[in-house]
């Protein structure tokens, strides 16, 4: 599986601006054993180069996907880091590895805590799961100097999410850009991961770095039916 992320790096490496993974994140995605967050039915595919379904509507992401915004995010050992869109807890786990702190928001319980079981089990102590509006961040324990967003934020980067971001912080995201109103199939929407930094002063710099296909982001606080 490594190899082949490798492989999708190289062959993307003009819109990545680089040409190989970070070595800290390809240890990572060696040591993370993908098969423990996959359903049993899924299990056998649980190392190939796509994303599968985890249940209630979701999925646990493409490797690559992982591997390229993890290490966009540029995650350093004393990092506090905040992930939206928990599902299963591959990418969560990667990021404990590499960071000193993950704090995981994730809209659906039902996905939510058995991913903090799952965590807790695999002796990861540096991770902390919120059942909740991820739209929101997690204000409690911001700011924070990477965040990395697993859902598609529908137009623009949700605001509480650059304002919990530290000065030098980086933000990546996808985000729909599409004009149509329906967000399904989502495969066909116009979405695009993004890299925000914010440098000492407080500026922003945004960058937007290839087309990808992400699940919505639920954004309730954004629905005046809420
Ligand atoms: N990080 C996961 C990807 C999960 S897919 C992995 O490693 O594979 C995206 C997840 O975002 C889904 O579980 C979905 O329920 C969740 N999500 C969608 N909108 C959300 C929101 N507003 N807040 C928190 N989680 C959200």
């Amino acid at each position: 599986m490594v190899a082949e992320i490798e492989a999708e790096v190289a062959s993307t490496r003009k819109w990545l601006g680089k040409p190989r993974l970070d070595p800290r994140v390809v240890a990572a995605l060696t040591k993370v054993r993908r098969h423990r967050f996959v359903p049993a039915i899924n299990k056998r595919h649980a190392y190939e180069n796509r994303p599968q379904p985890i249940g209630h509507g979701q999925t646990i992401s493409q490797p690559y996907m992982v591997a390229i915004m993890t290490d966009l995010a540029d995650i350093q050992p004393d990092d506090r880091v905040l992930e939206i869109g928990t599902g299963c807890g591959y990418q969560t786990a990667i990021l404990a590895e590499l960071a000193a702190q993950v704090y995981s928001v994730e809209i659906v319980p039902e996905l939510a805590n058995p991913a903090a079981a799952r965590l807790r089990d695999m002796g990861y102590a540096n991770v902390e799961i919120m059942c909740g509006d991820g739209a929101l961040g997690w204000a409690g324990h911001a700011p924070y100097n990477a965040i990395v967003v697993t859902a598609a934020a529908w137009q623009r980067i949700p605001p509480a999410l650059i304002a919990q971001l530290a000065p030098g912080g980086r933000l990546v995201v996808p985000v729909d850009r599409s004009t149509s109103v329906a967000r399904f199939p989502y495969l066909d929407q116009d979405q695009e991961l993004m890299v925000v930094t914010k440098d000492k002063e407080g500026r922003i710099a945004e960058r937007n770095v290839l087309p990808v296909a992400f699940v919505p982001l639920v954004e309730r606080s954004a629905d005046p039916a809420a």
